[in-house]
């Protein structure tokens, strides 16, 4: 009989290990509380208009480039259709009303931020030899075999992004450029490690991607092979504690009373809350301070824009905004001065679409702006939270329509959300957007294992290894591997 294999959480982390382990014969159960699989991967439709919530563009996507080479194992090449971001500047970097432009292709980058730095041609170059030597010191990037516990160079962990780049250019703006994107990974000074800014930008350097018709695709085609594999997924299922004997977890009791048993268990619900669910002795108290104490990164308010027809033309970048120069201080925003930043994001539907349907625009918010609301739940928390995000988006839309003037009359609907639909669509802490922050200074502290003190309970998720599409799927692989060995998944994937 195949081992039963519960996952509980169907984000991508959840779908990845159930797509390798059913692959490789287990008997893969995946649990999720919500109506819809995916977490991050969720779209939602208002008047038949997608909307992303938590995946918006991909990186190097090129023929055999890293993540193709894994979209390749985990049959995703077919189902997901991609649109290539403009590679004269898939991002757009705006400080101060100066707008920078990242190009795709590593000269290619080089030659176009040049343009606008031409006294600092060398630190461009220095800084993409670097972010290049830190992503290929990195064995998973290049899909070498590997011992499941070394995954990055322990120099990367420990340096901060804000140094690393401050070692690289002596000019302020050029600083603020390179480190442009750091809400991808919500970056914060003195914290961040370099390896996570230097992997987020090598791979999307390389090339930039939307995904036509949402990143529920990507969740909708890892559930379709893991169904053909024999796994199951039941959706409405949600887990509230996780039980044990003396020795080993033995079954999950679900919200509704119904209890599911199985060999091995893997949780891809945030480590925190994944502890609290557990009440055994296994896991001493020392494990759950740590874990407890861990920070989590900022969360987001976005406002949902649904546009009038043809009004909008197809914007092909992502667009970066900032207020000035300080761009590491907007972690710490003041209330009063919200939003001085933001990133506008358009929709992709089609391939070359001339005008847009629908955009996202994000800002960051803190859990706190939004605690007094804390108890309430989703389409029920009162006349009052409504006309806080009503103000919030005004706020936001206004500092848009400074850069895109003539936005706001092109404007058919939109639809908000704030730390607390994070909280309850995904269940991270706080509605945090990319988990546990990683502090250069607490290194080990602030990485969690895919091992758990629980013998057959592992962890996987943007809490282990790193977020984002890439991080995910390598700290999928590495949670896979404690059932398979990493050898064997290399070779499969190298061999595919
Ligand atoms: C606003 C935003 C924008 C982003 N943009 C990008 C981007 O452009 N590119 C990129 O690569 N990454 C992006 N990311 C990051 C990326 O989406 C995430 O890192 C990744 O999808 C997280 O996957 P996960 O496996 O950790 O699971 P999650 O997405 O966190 O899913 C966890 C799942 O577990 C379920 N669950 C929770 N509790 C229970 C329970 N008790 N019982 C059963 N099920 C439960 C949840 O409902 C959910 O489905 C973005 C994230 C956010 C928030």
């Amino acid at each position: 009989m195949n081992k039963h294999v519960i996952i509980v959480g169907s984000g991508l982390g959840g779908l990845v290990c159930g797509y390798i382990l059913s692959k490789n014969g287990y008997r893969v159960t995946i649990v999720e509380k919500n109506p819809q699989i995916g977490g991050c991967l969720q779209t939602f439709k208002r008047e038949g208009i997608i909307f992303d919530t938590g995946m918006h563009y991909i990186g190097s996507m090129d023929k055999d480039q890293i993540l193709y080479r894994f979209f390749n194992y985990l049959n995703l090449l077919d189902d997901v259709q991609l649109s290539r971001l403009d590679t004269s500047g898939y991002d757009v970097i705006s400080i101060a009303g100066e707008t920078y432009k990242y190009a795709s292709g590593f000269d290619n980058f080089v030659e176009t931020l040049s343009q606008q730095f031409p006294e600092n041609v060398d630190d461009i170059k220095e800084y993409i030899r670097r972010i290049k030597e830190i992503a290929d010191a990195s064995p998973m990037y290049k899909l070498q075999d590997i011992n499941t516990n070394v995954f990055i160079e322990a120099d990367y962990i420990k340096t901060g992004v804000n140094e690393f780049i401050e070692s690289i250019t002596q000019n302020k703006r050029l600083q603020s450029v390179l480190a442009g994107n750091l809400p991808l990974y919500a970056g914060v000074k003195d914290k961040t490690p370099t390896y996570i800014h230097a992997l987020i930008n090598n791979f999307y350097i390389q090339s930039a991607y939307r995904i036509v018709g949402g990143s529920g695709t990507i969740a909708d085609s890892l559930a379709k092979s893991i169904q053909s594999f024999g796994g199951e997924i039941k959706t409405h299922a949600e887990v509230e504690e996780f039980i044990c004997d003396d020795q080993k977890m033995t079954e999950v009791l679900l919200t509704d009373g119904r209890r599911l048993e199985a060999d091995y268990f893997i949780s891809n619900i945030h480590p925190q809350i994944t502890t609290e669910k557990i009440k055994t002795k296994l896991i001493r108290k020392a494990y759950r301070d740590r874990i407890a104490n861990l920070e989590n990164t900022i969360s987001n308010f976005t406002v949902f824009i649904k546009f009038k027809k043809d009004k909008v033309n197809y914007l092909n970048s992502n667009f970066y905004y900032y207020d000035n120069d300080d761009i590491w201080s907007f972690n710490h925003y003041d209330e009063k001065k919200w939003p001085e930043s933001y990133l506008y994001m358009h929709q992709s539907v089609e391939q070359n679409a001339r005008f847009v349907e629908s955009a996202q625009l994000i800002a960051y918010m803190r859990y706190d702006e939004v605690k007094q609301w804390a108890h309430t739940t989703v389409g029920n928390r009162g006349a009052d939270y409504e006309a806080f995000k009503a103000h919030k988006a005004e706020l936001l839309l206004n500092k848009l329509e400074q850069s895109f003037p003539g936005t706001k009359d092109a404007i058919d609907a939109i639809y908000t959300s704030s730390p607390l639909t994070y909280r309850d669509y995904t269940a991270t802490k706080d509605g945090s957007m990319y988990g546990i922050v990683r502090d250069k200074n607490f290194p080990t502290q602030t990485l969690v294992s895919q091992r758990t003190k629980v013998p057959n309970l592992f962890m996987t998720g943007q809490n282990i290894n790193s977020h984002g599409i890439l991080g995910v799927i390598i700290g999928a692989i590495i949670t896979s591997a404690e059932f398979l060995g990493m050898n064997r998944i290399m070779e499969q994937i190298n061999n595919e």
